[in-house]
């Protein structure tokens, strides 16, 4: 069997969800193939902050967003001490964040997707693509849901929308740059008295067997349905990172989190799981000649705070647009796509890589976190920066660090691996 879309997104997580649902309200011929049936879990903290709340809203999910859990902001812990943060008020953004579970939260974007117009084939795997020298033509497609058929879908243009692991990225060619930071994290879900408060919680001060404190957090996430997710996430810019047993800290993580969360074996939901977290753009090429890579597939996540849903929702929207021009023009509007990514985030990240390699040292990182954890105006600051809610109109502290540290890297020679490297020039 065979078929022919306009565009082939080959995942149904945020960010192929989100760029099927604006190819498709821009009128194009979306087909998105998810392997698996919705409403499906996912690794995850489901943690969302205003960036990714603003996408979900510009998509038209607010009324599905407010049957879920709200919250107004962090609160971070380290060394004894404790602030909450609010959310900034920011005139982009809004300033609440909610936590949903994936399991909810990809349902109502696909869901959103296919009322926009789009076709959502679930338990559908695009087990190969279909190629023409470097041009990605399709995928043949195992059906699972419809006995198991195989298809051959062609496409004018294939959007790689299938996550850290990303199989169908690699099998055309994209690869990670190990020079750039990766993360690893495990969570779980927990029965507690304090599943539906207005904080999400962070402890800068997790640390491995001999006391050193790791560059990473844990965190206490409240789902508001009786339960919280309970997660510690890690990055490889340690010395000590592939000797860390991400399941062992977790565990150290639950044995010493606030007794007040209630945190014990009895009322966990169920073992923990963990995952990659790939950043910083760290995959590429983005884009060839009939192809964009988006969300995870392409290493979107933002090394400051390993925060990826809303870089997913952005970069999918990136993509449709670029894919909407290319379909109204010709192939080499895809170029949008990689040029857009470059003025959002060019900057930014290279900012973070030099911060996750200073965390990366325990001396540095526990100064830095005491040192932040005793003033309020500094964290504040520094939630803005770690979740990118800067306002360019104001400047306070670590804004103005972030600031010098940015005339720095604006001068480092090249731009950051991934955001341009090694891309292929579309025919
Ligand atoms: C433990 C952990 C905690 C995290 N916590 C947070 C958090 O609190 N907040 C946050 O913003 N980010 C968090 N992240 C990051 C976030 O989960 C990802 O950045 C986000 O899921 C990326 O979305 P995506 O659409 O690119 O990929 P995914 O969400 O992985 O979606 C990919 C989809 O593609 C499907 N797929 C894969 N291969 C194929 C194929 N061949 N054919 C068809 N379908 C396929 C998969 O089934 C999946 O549905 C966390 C990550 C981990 C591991």
């Amino acid at each position: 069997m065979t078929e022919h879309h306009e565009v082939l997104v080959v995942g149904g997580g945020p960010s192929g969800a989100a760029c099927a649902y604006w190819l498709a309200e821009a009128g194009n011929d979306v087909l998105v193939v998810e392997k698996k049936r919705y409403p499906r879990e996912k690794t995850c903290g489901d943690g969302l902050t205003p960036r990714s709340v603003k996408q979900l809203y510009d998509m038209g999910l607010a009324d599905e967003l407010a049957g879920h859990h709200r919250f107004d902001g962090l609160r971070s812990m380290a060394f004894g001490r404790t602030l909450e943060l609010r959310w900034p008020d920011h005139p982009d953004f809004p300033s609440h964040g909610y936590v949903v579970t994936r399991k909810d939260l990809d349902h109502h974007v696909a869901t959103r997707a296919e009322k926009a117009g789009a076709t959502v084939w679930q338990e559908s795997e695009a087990l190969t693509p279909i190629v023409d020298g470097a041009t990605v033509r399709g995928a043949v497609i195992k059906r699972k849901g419809e006995g198991g058929a195989t298809v051959e879908v062609t496409a004018d243009y294939v959007v790689v929308a299938d996550g850290a692991n990303s199989r169908f990225g690699r099998a055309i060619g994209t690869s990670r740059d190990r020079s750039l930071p990766m993360g690893l994290a495990i969570r779980g879900y927990y029965e507690s008295p304090r599943h539906d408060e207005p904080w999400i919680e962070s402890h800068l001060d997790i640390r491995d067997k001999s006391g050193a404190v790791l560059p990473g957090y844990g965190w206490i996430f409240p789902v508001g349905d009786g339960r919280i997710n309970v997660g510690v996430g890690l990055l490889s810019t340690s010395k000590r990172w592939k000797s860390v047993n991400t399941s062992h800290l977790m565990e150290a993580f639950a044995a010493c989190a606030p007794k007040s969360w209630d945190i014990r074996p009895e009322t966990s939901c169920g073992p923990p799981t963990g995952g990659k977290l790939p950043m910083a753009f760290s995959l590429s090429p983005t884009i060839g000649p009939t192809h964009l890579v988006i969300g995870d597939a392409g290493g979107a996540i933002n090394p400051f705070n390993g925060e990826g849903i809303c870089y997913a929702y952005e970069t999918g929207r990136m993509a449709a647009e670029a894919v909407s021009q290319a379909l109204a023009t010709d192939r080499s509007a895809l170029e949008a796509y990689p040029k857009r990514v470059r003025e959002e985030y060019e900057l930014y990240y290279k900012v973070a890589c030099a911060f996750v390699k200073i965390i990366g040292h325990p001396i540095l990182m526990r100064s830095l976190v005491s040192t932040g954890m005793r003033s309020r105006t500094l964290m504040d600051w520094v939630l803005r920066i770690m979740a990118n809610l800067l306002r360019p109109d104001e400047l306070g502290p670590a804004e103005a660090a972030y600031k010098a540290i940015a005339a720095i890297a604006r001068l480092a020679p090249g731009p950051t691996p991934g955001l341009g490297a090694g891309r292929q020039p579309a025919a």
